[in-house]
């Protein structure tokens, strides 16, 4: 029997793992993959407090020794149905009680399906501006979709980049809010809409994409791609009667708790406004020390 057992080895899942791990209780991390989550595709990190600058894969590597270090137990294995009544987490290969659970299993972006996407990933090619943003300072950007999102997106990179072209393949945006407007009031970002991109264009990085519209063809000079189609929380139903909101993402406040007693929740797949790594470690380090908590009750 497990005291606390944490799916997903992200930055929340391991961070979670830390602040169990330095108490004398039995931990378990559970991943389907790879340790790191989404942050192991980051070629620089630039807004993690305390480093200048860090490359994705060795921030994983650093949190995956620490948590090792102190002896907690990970397995790579995919958590596929959890049982909330009888506290048991259920695997492809095998079947853990628990006292509590922590559900720290992160998002995944969008693709866009175009041929050049994943060999430009990080070579002018981004998910996310926030964190991408500033490499592209007085540069020509595109940013793509037609959500909420991807006019945020636009406003963000607008006061960091000379140009920002908003492509949408639909004839609106998915936004009920007024960023339509101030995306329109900005004097450097040209909205595209009926537009799709053709191909993403470059050699070791990205310097144009072809568009078409019923104007034609055209090739835009750009040297940032941001992908901005949306997430899709990797919630997979694998907790049943657990609240979630309209997007899939798991309801909790701040506290990290769920709808369901002994089950927390950390990271982006949380509700929340903000999806980055300090928010993600700020998750797991409340949702570990909350579970704690409960259980000393
Ligand atoms: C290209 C890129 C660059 C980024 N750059 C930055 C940056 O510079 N600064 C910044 O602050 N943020 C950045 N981010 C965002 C940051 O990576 C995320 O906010 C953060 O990784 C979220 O952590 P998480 O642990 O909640 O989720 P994730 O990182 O998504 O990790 C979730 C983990 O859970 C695992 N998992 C999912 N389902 C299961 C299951 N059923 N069983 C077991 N395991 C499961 C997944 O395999 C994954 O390893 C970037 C994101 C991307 C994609």
């Amino acid at each position: 029997m497990y005291d606390i057992i944490i799916v997903g080895a992200g930055p929340a899942g391991l961070t979670a793992a830390l602040y169990a791990g330095r108490t004398r209780k039995k931990i378990l991390v559970l991943e389907a993959k790879v340790y790191g989550g989404q942050i192991i595709n980051a070629n620089k990190i630039v807004n993690y407090p305390g480093y200048n600058e860090i490359n994705g894969v060795d921030f994983a590597t650093n949190l995956y020794d620490q948590v090792v270090n102190l002896g907690v137990e990970i397995k790579f294995d995919k958590v596929i149905n959890i049982d909330t009544k009888e506290m048991k987490v259920i695997t492809n290969n095998d079947t853990y009680s628990t006292k509590a659970i922590i559900l720290a299993m992160g998002v995944q972006s969008k693709k866009t399906g175009l041929i050049n996407e994943d060999r430009f990933i990080g070579k002018g090619l981004s998910y996310c501006a926030t964190c991408d943003g500033s490499f592209y300072k007085d540069q020509d950007v595109c940013v793509y979709g037609g959500e909420e999102s991807t006019l945020e997106e636009a406003l963000y990179l607008s006061d960091i980049c000379n140009k920002v072209y908003v492509i949408n393949k639909n004839d609106k945006f998915n936004d009920s809010s007024d960023l339509l407007e101030k995306v329109n009031n900005k004097d450097n970002i040209n909205v595209l809409t009926n537009t799709s991109i053709k191909s993403i264009n470059g050699d070791d990085s990205i310097n144009s994409i072809d568009i078409i519209n019923n104007e034609g063809n055209k090739t835009i000079n750009i040297t940032g791609l941001f992908i901005a189609l949306g997430k899709i929380p990797e919630n997979n139903n694998i907790v049943k009667d657990i609240k979630i909101d309209d997007n899939g993402y798991i309801v909790a406040k701040e506290d990290c708790h769920t709808n369901i007693n002994h089950i927390y929740v950390a990271g982006d797949i949380r509700t929340k406004n903000l999806r980055q790594l300090t928010t993600a470690c700020s998750d797991g380090a409340i949702a570990a020390t909350m579970a704690i908590k409960e259980m000393e009750r």
